[in-house]
């Protein structure tokens, strides 16, 4: 299974991909599952599972969020 585990759409301030965009460069690199982990809010991970679910892909989207807090960047475990 080929996976990533940590991609950021526009909806985080470190990059400018639009929500589709993720899932259509993981399709192209054979990827099994993407997880979106935008920082502090999920709506990106949201966007991209439905274009992926639109579209038919066979691309699973995880949701994830990357917290801000006082003592760093935390990721939890992958939202279901
Ligand atoms: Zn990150």
């Amino acid at each position: 299974m080929r996976f990533d585990t940590h991609i950021h759409t526009k909806r985080s301030p470190c990059s400018g991909m639009s929500p589709k965009k993720p899932v259509k460069t993981a399709e192209k690199r054979g990827l099994d599952v993407a997880v979106v982990l935008d920082h502090n809010e999920i709506e990106g991970g949201r966007e991209a599972r439905r274009f992926a679910e639109e579209t038919r892909s066979k691309l699973k989207i995880e949701l994830g969020c990357e917290l801000t807090t006082e003592f760093g960047e935390l990721v939890p475990s992958p939202i279901n």
